[in-house]
Parts: C-alpha cells; sequence; structure tokens
C-alpha cells in the first residue's frame, strides 16, 4: 500500500461528465425531497415562483434560494428535518459560539455517508490499517470525534479516542501506544507539543507521529509550516461542518495544493458575502454548500461564512477529478473592521508565525473607541528577550504587519507562557470598548 491511497476509486476518478451526471441527478432528487416534505423550503422556493421541475441542469442550481444559518436557528427544533424523528439515529450540534445550539439529525444513511467521505479523506492523508490514529477532537454533540472514528473504523486502522485535554496523558498514551497519526485542531498540536518539550520529549525524536490531519478552525500557512517541523509530521488540512455531516467534506491530498471537496455528495459554489452574487472560479468568497446526499436535513445552497475560493484545475496530480477549494482564508464572521479597513484574523498569524522569534500564541485586541478604533497585538515570544531585543521585535512586527493589513497596530511583545492557553478552539480575538 503506497502512503497516500485512493479510498473508492470508483467514484473519486470518475471523469467530468460521469461526476456531473450523478451530481444532476442527486441534486433533482433532494430538491424534489426538500420541496415535498419540508414546509421551510416549499415556501421559500414557491416565493421565488420555483417548482422542483424548474432544476434542469446544474446551473439551475442559481435559481435556489440560500439557506443561512439564523433560519437554521430560527426553525430549530425540527423545522429541517426531512424525515420522521424516529428514523434519526444520532444528534449533533453545530459548534457556535454564539446563540442556541443548532442541532443535525442523522438516520443510518447519513452515518454511512459521512464515514464513506471521512474514510476517503483520511486515505487521502495516507491512513491505513496499519496505522494508529489518535483522535483528540470531543466525542459529544461536536461532530470532530464522531467523524474522524468512522472513517478510521471504516480504514481498519487502530483507533485512540482521547478526546481533547489531559495533555501529559496524550503524550504518554502516543508514545506507549505508537500513534502515527494525529487527529485534531491545529493548535492543539502546537499545545501538545509544547507538553511534550515540558516533559522532556521531542515529538520529533521520541514519538512515531508523522502524519497530521487538522480542521475546525482556520490555519495559516506558516503555522502549519511550525507544526510539521515541530514534529516532523505531513499535515493535512480537513474541511467540514456540523451541517455537511460534520469534518469530511473536502481535504489536501498529498500534492496539497487545494482540498478536494467530496463532489458526489456536495456542491460547492462561491458568492460574493455581502450581495450573495456567485463570482467567478478562483475568485474569493463565501462558500456555499448544497448537500446531495443528507438524509434527515438536506441542506440547500446553505452559506458557510467560510472564505475560499475554486481552483481552476480539471484533475489532480493524485488523479483524483473531485473540484477543489483553496484553504480556508477566514470566516466572514472573524472579519474585523479597523476604522474602515476590513482585516481577516489570519493574515495577522501569517505574519506573525514566520518570525522566529515569536512563540505559539498571540492575540488580537480591539479597543472601541469613539476617536477611532485601536489594534494591539500581544505576541508573545519563543524565548526569553531583553526589553531592547523585545523593542525591537515590535517595531519590526508593527512595520510588516502595516504591509499586509494596511493599518499601523501596536504590537506588545511579551514572555513565554504569559498568554492563556486552550485545549479546544483558541480565542485570539479580543473586542474591548471603551468610554
Ligand atoms: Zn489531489
Amino acid at each position: 500500500m503506497p502512503d497516500s491511497w485512493i479510498y473508492n476509486p470508483s467514484v473519486e476518478l470518475l471523469s467530468r461528465d460521469e461526476l456531473d451526471k450523478i451530481k444532476l441527478q442527486r441534486l433533482k432528487e433532494v430538491i424534489h425531497r426538500v420541496y415535498n416534505n419540508n414546509q421551510f423550503y416549499r415556501k421559500k422556493m414557491k416565493e421565488k415562483g420555483l417548482k422542483p421541475e424548474d432544476i434542469k441542469t446544474l446551473e439551475d442550481i442559481k435559481k435556489l434560494p440560500y439557506t443561512t444559518k439564523e433560519e437554521l436557528r430560527e426553525n430549530m427544533p425540527f423545522g429541517f428535518l426531512v424525515t420522521e424523528y424516529q428514523n434519526v439515529v444520532e444528534v449533533h450540534a453545530t459548534s457556535g459560539t454564539t446563540g442556541e445550539p443548532i442541532f443535525m439529525y442523522y438516520t443510518i444513511k447519513d452515518i454511512e455517508n459521512w464515514s464513506e467521505i471521512m474514510a476517503r479523506s483520511l486515505a487521502a492523508a495516507g491512513l491505513t490499517k496499519r496505522d494508529v490514529l489518535q483522535i483528540t477532537p470531543s466525542f459529544s454533540l461536536f461532530t470532530g470525534g464522531f467523524g474522524f472514528f468512522y472513517g478510521a473504523r471504516r480504514i481498519g486502522a487502530t483507533i485512540i479516542p482521547t478526546g481533547p485535554g489531559f495533555s501529559k496523558r496524550q503524550i504518554y498514551t502516543m508514545i506507549k501506544l505508537g500513534t502515527t497519526m494525529l487527529a485534531g485542531i491545529a493548535n492543539y498540536a502546537i499545545r501538545l507539543a509544547e507538553v511534550a518539550f515540558e516533559m522532556g520529549v521531542d515529538p520529533a525524536r521520541d514519538t512515531r507521529v508523522r502524519k497530521g490531519v487538522f480542521g475546525a478552525e482556520m490555519w495559516s500557512d506558516s503555522l502549519r509550516k511550525k507544526i510539521e517541523e515541530i514534529w516532523n509530521m505531513e499535515t493535512f488540512d480537513i474541511y467540514g461542518m456540523a451541517e455537511l455531516y460534520g469534518p469530511g467534506a473536502a481535504i489536501d491530498c498529498q500534492y496539497h495544493n487545494g482540498l478536494h471537496v467530496w463532489e458526489d455528495h456536495f456542491i460547492v459554489e462561491v458568492v460574493d458575502p455581502k450581495t450573495g452574487e456567485p463570482v467567478d472560479v478562483e475568485e474569493k468568497g463565501e462558500l456555499v454548500f448544497t448537500t446531495l446526499t443528507k438524509d434527515a436535513m438536506p441542506l440547500i445552497r446553505y452559506r458557510t461564512r467560510d472564505i475560499s475560493r475554486i481552483l481552476d484545475e480539471n484533475k489532480c496530480q493524485c488523479g483524483r477529478t473531485h473540484t477543489k477549494i483553496d484553504r480556508i482564508q477566514g470566516r466572514t464572521d472573524d472579519m474585523f473592521i479597523i476604522n474602515g479597513v476590513n482585516i481577516y484574523p489570519q493574515a495577522i498569524e501569517n505574519v506573525l508565525m514566520q518570525s522566529k522569534l515569536v512563540g505559539n500564541e498571540y492575540q488580537i485586541v480591539i479597543s472601541k473607541r469613539p476617536s477611532g478604533d485601536i489594534l494591539t497585538i500581544v505576541v508573545e515570544t519563543s524565548k526569553k528577550l531583553s526589553e531592547a531585543e523585545k523593542m525591537m521585535l515590535s517595531k519590526d512586527l508593527e512595520k510588516q504587519l502595516r504591509e499586509v493589513i494596511l493599518v499601523t497596530p501596536r504590537v506588545e511583545v511579551v514572555d513565554p507562557g504569559t498568554l492563556p492557553r486552550f485545549d479546544g478552539k483558541a480565542k485570539r480575538v479580543v473586542i474591548k470598548s471603551e468610554e
């Protein structure tokens, strides 16, 4: 078995024509299903004067109305269910940090489909039955843990379902059981490495972990490089969300130039986040997903709030034909505005992580003031620096950041270990209001 392999060649290598045929067939089916079984969709389609029969080509998807996260929330708990509740075998929820949880429902068929796309994704990352996979996302209402579990179970790898936290024990377990692949959030790989070094363990030298699959929050190319160096591992960027089963909607293959979207399960579009107008291939915008196979809770033209673009490429070097999206550039709701300029946190992270003197932790503080907002970036150093060195680093970063984000931030340099640590998603942006 090669390092990376194709789990389901009969689907992953389909010609464009064959793939489009399946997509159109499934799109028509799902539109009929939601129109006939769901009040919300029927009402929205009627408002646009649409009947299921109006969807004749893949292009016709553009006629359909969008679905938003607010609409999901407003119609909780059962407004989007397209089957009887007794057919639901599992429930998850979105990991939204604001508001009430939004529940997602899964029938047996949904779990099968999710397992399939996760198996394809993990195989693309090189997981085989000889591997030992340590799963650090939680096994809970959130989809992370279960998604990896279902995919790895299909492949027959050895699964270590640690879930998050207890970092020392994670390191102990990984050494004793010979973990070869780590699954989780990119920031947690950094946190684990920190704990390992505290224990006198060098992740690159003393563990067998050589591959990592990370997702759930955006991570810059610089952070990626850092993780790969510390662990001596190859990393894979997995994309997904509870609305799209969970993780596994897309992943990069061993060539690492874009994430393959499993097109027999999803139609992906990119639209202007402000106007909702579709944008051209290669152009950046908000990802919009239509689920083609979701059984309990299909979503039509769902606005993900994630910023990326569709790459203009027919066939990847790996042989897969499924279209690729770029790595996530940020979220429409992560974006913040300082004095009229749009800023994505990822752009800041990218600059910070390029400096060898910058540690792994940083915080973006936005102070709202009537006289104009102030952007402060608090940066931990990788080792203890003198006051003079800190001053130089601060000036240097301020200059570099200004060139990228077009706003002059204040950079505050602090000693290693000053900022809070997170076992889950990191809280990087802090907004303060001043009178
Ligand atoms: Zn590929």
